[in-house]
């Protein structure tokens, strides 16, 4: 065990039931799979999943198996290896956003440039610890989840993108990193595509396989951690004697799982489930990914073998060369608070990551996408995210926007410290970062957020 993860006997705080006012919250909608991530469906197949079925009594239990969930059930387990911890998912581990995302680990993103030089620090700074977070596990565990530390790069195809990319080096320059810029010709060896302007290499900076670093988090789960998949729970109840309880199952059956704490780390879905729907916000983004590309197609393409690269025009393409040769496009946003996508929503999608393709590849135009998914991000109103115990003996971290592989991990490690009451520096660093503005009740926010994610899909439309 690493020297960190120790506990460092802090105040035992945290580990009798909690007595509070009693509520209780029903799940309106559950997750539902397109059975589409290329990501996850080019995997070797898991064993059959262990589901919930009968009733239990755990310390603790973690609800939701994305980076969030799975770091926070780890922390907590060897933080307290005498407690019993359940981490209980509606679908398979990292079946949410978490392995269906396009893998850039992040920090410096674009809405901490409208954040206080301070809080703007303190975000880089708690991303940056959740990178070495996962880097230390992946290291010591030795993953393999495709690790590439080369540097990803941003880009810039229009007006808007090149004023964004202009600012970005004094971002950087303020929170030493380093880069490298690259005109239409340095992008063109990264991509091999004509059509950058211009843009910025962060070397240094790393992509992983989402799929494959889930599949290894889920791996390394300590002993006293039970993992019970395909469990969707349907409440979350606070009992007026203590401790909460949540009801879990499915047609087969209904279980009931008692917990002393609860941890809601289901991020977009979170709302769904009763909780915080006046700070976090689902968003749906969506991604296609091409069959292998054969060794003629590589040739063709051009520029470097593994790259990723992300958009510095507003709701611009994300691209993947994946280290299988396959490329992915992600791009376009859409609400859907009923938490399913339809066959002709992806379809649609499918035709902007093909306009997208055949801006950048003419040479590739018509190659086949052989996968299209959608993905459901939490966000919120001013991009900010919501950390902590938001109820007694209820925590919660969500709305990481379209960064929450880095401050996901960092999240879930930090909410469990906080639910042993273990301090640090990240600790109190993490708490002192905004929260979530307040949003509107519904229909007004389902309103304004069709409204601002239409502006936002069109203006993008010019950049795809
Ligand atoms: C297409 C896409 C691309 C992205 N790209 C990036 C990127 O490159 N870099 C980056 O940093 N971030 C990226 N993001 C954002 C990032 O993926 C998320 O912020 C992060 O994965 C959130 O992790 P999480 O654990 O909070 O949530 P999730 O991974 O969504 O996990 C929540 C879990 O809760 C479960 N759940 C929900 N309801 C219930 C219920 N009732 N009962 C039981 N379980 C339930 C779900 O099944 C799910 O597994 C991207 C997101 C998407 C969608």
């Amino acid at each position: 065990m690493r020297s960190e993860e120790q506990s460092t006997a802090p105040p035992r705080a945290a580990v009798g039931p909690v007595v509070g006012r009693s509520w209780t919250r029903r799940a309106r909608h559950l997750p539902a799979d397109d059975h589409d991530c290329g990501w996850l469906e080019t995997l070797p197949a898991l064993e059959p999943a262990k589901r919930l079925e009968r009733d239990l009594g755990v310390d603790c239990a973690v609800v939701g198996a994305g980076f969030v969930g799975l770091s926070a059930a780890r922390r907590l387990a060897l933080a307290r290896p005498d407690w019993t911890i359940a981490l209980i998912d509606a679908q398979r581990v990292g079946f949410g956003a978490s392995g269906r995302c396009s893998g850039f680990l992040v920090d410096l993103v674009d809405f901490t440039s409208k954040m206080k030089p301070l809080a703007r620090a303190g975000y880089v700074n708690t991303a940056r610890w959740g990178i070495e977070r996962l880097r230390s596990l992946s290291v010591e565990h030795e993953f393999d989840c495709e690790w590439d530390d080369k540097g990803w790069v941003r880009g810039a195809v229009g007006e808007d993108g090149m004023r964004f990319l202009e600012a970005w080096p004094g971002w950087l320059d303020e929170v030493g990193i380093d880069y490298h810029w690259l005109d239409n010709r340095g992008m063109q060896a990264v991509t091999g595509s004509e059509l950058y302007r211009a843009g910025i290499r962060l070397p240094g900076y790393s992509l992983i396989h989402p799929g494959k670093l889930v599949r290894s988090l889920r791996e390394i789960l300590p002993e006293n951690v039970a993992l019970f998949e395909e469990s969707p729970v349907r409440s979350v109840r606070q009992v007026p004697r203590g401790g909460l309880q949540l009801e879990v199952g499915g047609p087969s059956g209904l279980f009931t799982l008692s917990a002393r704490r609860v941890f809601l780390t289901t991020n977009g879905y979170l709302p769904s489930q009763g909780f915080h729907a006046d700070r976090v916000f689902p968003c749906f983004t969506f991604a296609s990914m091409t069959r292998v590309l054969s060794a003629e197609e590589q040739a063709n393409l051009g520029g470097e073998t593994e790259w990723g690269l992300l958009a510095m025009d507003p709701m611009g393409t994300t691209i993947r060369r994946t280290r299988g040769q396959r490329l992915l496009f992600r791009n376009t946003a859409h609400y859907a608070p009923k938490l399913s996508i339809s066959n002709g929503l992806r379809a649609k999608m499918r035709a902007f990551h093909r306009q997208a393709l055949q801006a950048r590849y003419p040479q590739l135009a018509n190659i086949e996408f052989e996968h299209t998914w959608g993905g459901l991000m939490g966000t919120s109103h001013n991009s900010q995210l919501l950390f902590g115990e938001t109820r007694p003996g209820l925590f919660t971290a969500a709305a990481f926007n379209a960064a929450g592989i880095a401050m996901g991990a960092a999240a879930g490690e930090l909410l469990a410290d906080l639910a042993v009451g273990r301090d640090s520096e990240q600790l109190r660093a993490m708490r002192a970062l905004p929260a979530p503005t307040w949003m509107p009740p519904e229909p007004f926010r389902g309103w304004g957020g069709r409204l601002i994610i239409a502006r936002k899909n069109a203006q993008a439309a010019e950049y795809i």
